[in-house]
């Protein structure tokens, strides 16, 4: 156990008694009061999850897993970060929420650390939400201003085939995948999906009636799919010479995922905007949306956009804490080197075909469709992972995690494999 997992602050925190009431409750019975008042949206959860400290999660019947998945590369620290959960704790109890009619320490160094950690030139700006869809929406209506083409209006948006943006009207019209979009249909007008990581067709697309391109450096709910070498500088190329905005969606890749601040830094360009969330916050609930240089940051003005809980003391103190944290626990470099251990160790595992992406997000394939089953397995076996697709697994651990830790998983899939196989 490391330090971390060894200062969990309660083991039983006094909402789970509000939760509960008097007696026990079963992991079953959690579940039957979920089906009854949840939402069906999301299908019958795994596990009921009451408890977490480093990169460890217990279930209402005591069980214990190694989190592989880190909330959907949410827990950057894991969870119950002593930093974390203390700098929580002191905002709530000095002051939780004002309104944007006023301002924060917090929401000002946070949004000042963003742009310097994105290396967003002088003039750059900050538009806090609380979620990657909204940090999406909120670059949509950006698009949506960058609309003065030479020959008339921008009114066309470019997407990828694959693309995942989010669950809100505007971030699905900019999402690819069908089954997602059919059911909303008629989506926000202008969005066009062209084929992934192909350069000529991003040159036919945009001329000066688009107003933006979104790009995500490396697709994750397409299982973890990278762009091709070549592809941002060559999107910059061209959405520079048409005037086009160049939107990355660093929702998933951004905050130290890749072994980098931002997935696209090593890409030599600049963007005009980047969205970020999931691992902002620490696990606590933030999104940002970054616009570089000052022309791009002021298509928004005065009353065209705002939000009630946005960039609220809480969540801007979460997300400051959590940036430090990762800094002065040199949590970067221990991503790329346990990323890449975990990546040469899967490329030698019997079943796993290919294997990609950076950092520790990661997607291997597998040689037949049981993903699904091998989710299942994993879960028995104490391992929570994850399946974007039949027959690709996805692991976005804390960004804490280690070699030793990421043995123990190492040395299970095998059998995991086996038994999902045998399942099917
Ligand atoms: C998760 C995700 C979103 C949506 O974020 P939410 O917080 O779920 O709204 C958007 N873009 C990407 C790339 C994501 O991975």
């Amino acid at each position: 156990m490391s330090n971390l997992e060894q200062s969990a602050v309660v083991e039983q925190s006094p909402a789970r008694e509000l939760a509960e009431g008097p007696g026990h409750a079963t992991g079953a019975d959690w579940l039957a009061r979920y089906s009854s008042s949840l939402m069906g949206v999301f299908g019958t959860p795994q596990r009921v999850l009451v408890r977490g400290a480093g990169c460890l999660v217990w279930d209402a019947d005591g069980k214990e897993y190694l989190d592989l998945l880190g909330g959907i590369a949410v827990n950057a620290l894991g969870h119950a970060h002593p930093f974390v959960t203390s700098v929580i704790a002191s905002q709530l109890a000095t002051l939780g929420h004002v309104s944007n009619f006023f301002t924060s320490p917090t929401q000002i160094a946070l949004a000042e650390k963003l742009l310097a950690l994105s290396k967003a030139p002088a003039g750059s700006k900050v538009f806090f939400t609380n979620s990657g869809t909204e940090a999406n929406e909120a670059a949509f209506k950006l698009a949506r201003r960058n609309s003065d083409g030479p020959g008339g209006a921008r009114t066309r948006i470019i997407a990828l085939e694959g693309a995942f943006h989010g669950r809100t009207m505007g971030a699905l019209a900019l999402t690819a995948k069908e089954a997602y979009r059919a059911p909303f249909e008629p989506m926000p007008g202008g969005v066009e999906h062209i084929p992934f990581g192909d350069i000529e067709a991003l040159r036919n697309a945009v001329d000066h009636t688009v107003a933006a391109v979104f790009l995500e450096p490396i697709q994750g709910e397409a299982g973890v799919r990278p762009l091709p070498a070549g592809y941002l500088k060559a999107a910059r190329e061209v959405t520079s010479a048409a005037g086009a905005l160049l939107i990355l969606d660093e929702v998933q890749t951004g905050i130290g995922r890749t072994g980098k601040w931002l997935a696209s830094e090593d890409a030599g360009i600049v963007p005009d905007a980047v969205t970020l969330a999931k691992g902002l916050g620490g696990g606590f609930p933030i999104g940002a949306l970054v616009t570089f240089g000052p022309e791009t940051s002021s298509l928004l003005t005065a009353g065209q956009h705002g939000t009630t809980f946005g960039g609220n003391p809480v969540a801007t103190a979460a997300a400051l804490a959590t940036l430090h944290a990762l800094e002065n626990q040199h949590v970067l470099e221990s991503v790329r080197a346990v990323g890449q251990y975990i990546r040469s160790a899967l490329a030698a595992v019997d079943g796993v075909t290919e294997v990609r992406g950076e950092g520790l997000l990661i997607g291997f394939d597998l040689d037949a469709d049981v993903a699904p089953a091998v989710v299942t397995a994993g879960l028995d076996a104490g391992f929570i992972i994850n399946s974007p697709g039949p027959r690709t697994i996805r692991l976005a651990p804390p960004l804490i995690l280690t070699e030793e830790q990421a043995d123990r998983f190492l040395a299970a899939l095998p059998a995991i494999l086996q038994t999902a196989k045998e399942a099917q």
